[in-house]
């Protein structure tokens, strides 16, 4: 078997191999990061404290007004009692019965008010509840569907990984080392083409003798000018 070939179809699932491993951790970084479902979950949260927020300002504008009802209901039983004589006294319980009516109505409106955000704030929440479900659908789907590709890959790179065994088991240990260490050096690249009498990989011109040799089955020839080794398939 020719050796330049074999080493050139190693460096080709190598690649290959290197490409399934960049893209896997890519994959793994995506779901990693994903932000959309935190992001849609503390809108969602914002969104119930504003709810809760708006009950307890209802209730306690409620509260008022009952005490002030209340209030008014006695002070109306007083001057309709008969019990207090006193033009005076009942001069300023009737004052008094006024004012309370003023404050009650005041209360009403702001209680109307605060109905009206009230609701807002429960229609917000609701689209924020359905935002997240929304959000963690569009998650579950994208993360089925990169996992898919994921265990492809897997199974991908264990074919290749068999068919690399296969061939390491046919090149020389020392051409193996050489081969390793030129691919750390050369950014993965350990080989390169002759195209058209030039190296595929840096673009030096090659000389007649370089090509003539590379061609033959078991000699190495190197790219003088960048040092990979010449396959001429
Ligand atoms: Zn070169």
């Amino acid at each position: 078997m020719n050796l330049v070939f074999n080493l050139h179809r190693l460096q080709k699932i190598d690649l290959q191999i290197d490409a399934i491993i960049a893209r896997s951790k890519q994959i793994t970084q995506i779901l990693e990061s994903d932000q959309s479902v935190q992001d849609a979950k503390n809108a969602q949260h914002t969104a119930r404290m504003l709810v809760e927020q708006s009950h307890r300002t209802l209730r306690s504008l409620e509260e008022e007004l009952k005490s002030l009802q209340v209030k008014k209901e006695t002070d109306e039983s007083s001057l309709y009692g008969g019990k207090i004589q006193n033009p005076k006294e009942l001069k300023s319980l009737q004052d008094e019965i006024e004012s309370l009516k003023k404050r009650i109505s005041l209360l009403e409106d702001q209680i109307l008010d605060a109905m009206e955000k009230s609701e807002q704030a429960e229609h917000t929440y609701q689209t924020a509840e359905k935002l997240v479900l929304q959000a963690e659908a569009a998650f579950a789907e994208s993360m089925a569907s990169l996992l898919g590709e994921q265990k492809q890959l897997q199974k991908q790179k264990e074919n290749l990984e068999a068919e690399r065994a296969t061939l390491v088991s046919a090149i020389p240990n020392d051409m193996m080392e050489n081969y390793t260490m030129l691919r750390k050096q050369k950014r993965g690249i350990a080989i390169a083409s002759n195209e058209d009498g030039a190296c595929s990989v840096c673009g030096a011109e090659l000389r007649p003798e370089e090509i003539q040799a590379s061609r033959s089955p078991n000699q190495i020839v190197c790219c003088s000018s960048c040092g990979r080794i010449l396959y001429s398939g």
